[in-house]
């Protein structure tokens, strides 16, 4: 193999690996995303069971507020009857005690089930608290060892940069130019191998006499792809 298709083959390396550094770099916010959108959606769930415990809390209030009132208005109703001159007025009073009394009977009921509500809701809502702890400690957890993965990546980032330089200042500007140009153009490999006597790259088949040249040694430029073929450890005809 001549001296400069090792070194493009070294930079080559050099080139896949800060491709997968940096798809692993892309990857971490994403990742990230995802856990604080769980935790959201956990906060969201118990907002909302707490909006419904205190609806129903709220109600109750109301329900003995009203209750009270309905007592007080009783006890006058009651004080007001000895007062009372005729006949058909202490019987329509009667009758409004009879009345304002039946109202509480039905609002005792709804109290009582506006209890079992509330214990119902409660328990929801210890559930939804538990659920959204357990989510928060995780992503929190997960976060940390995304941020010190981050931070690994990126320092085998700047590494293997400094690495892809120093073998890219040994390639010939030429060269050079002409592989960087290559891989723009999405050809990931400028430098391949034979794989069972065809063009790593394309696949076109090599006649065998020329891939008995390469394995000798000799440069041979693809001619369907322009890919540089050599022999490698994994080569074979
Ligand atoms: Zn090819």
């Amino acid at each position: 193999m001549e001296e400069f298709i090792a070194r493009l083959l070294d930079l080559q390396e050099c080139d896949r690996e800060i491709d997968r550094l940096k798809a692993d770099l892309e990857s971490i916010p994403r990742e990230m995303k995802i856990h604080r959108k769980d935790t959201e959606g956990h906060e969201a769930k118990f907002s909302l069971f707490k909006d419904n415990l205190d609806e129903i809390r709220n109600r109750q209030k109301k329900l003995t507020g009203d209750r009270q009132d309905n007592v007080a208005r009783i006890a006058d109703y009651k004080s007001r009857l000895i007062s009372l001159k005729s006949n058909s007025e202490y019987t329509a009073m009667l009758k409004q005690i009879t009345h304002t009394e039946k109202m509480n009977d039905q609002i005792d009921n709804m109290i009582l089930e506006a209890m079992y509500e509330e214990d119902e809701a409660l328990q929801v809502l210890e559930r939804a608290l538990k659920d959204r702890d357990r989510a928060v400690k995780r992503s929190a957890i997960r976060e940390e060892s995304l941020s010190a993965k981050l931070k690994d990546l990126e320092k085998s980032l700047d590494d293997i940069q400094v690495r892809r330089s120093e073998i890219s200042s040994k390639v010939d500007t030429k060269r050079l130019k002409m592989y960087e140009k290559s891989r723009s153009t999405g050809h990931r490999e400028v430098v391949t191998g034979i794989k069972h006597g065809s063009c790593g790259g394309c696949l076109t088949k090599i006649p065998p006499q020329k891939a008995g040249e390469i394995k000798g040694g000799k440069t041979y430029i693809c001619p369907l792809c322009g890919s540089y073929v050599v022999w490698t450890s994994d080569s074979s005809f």
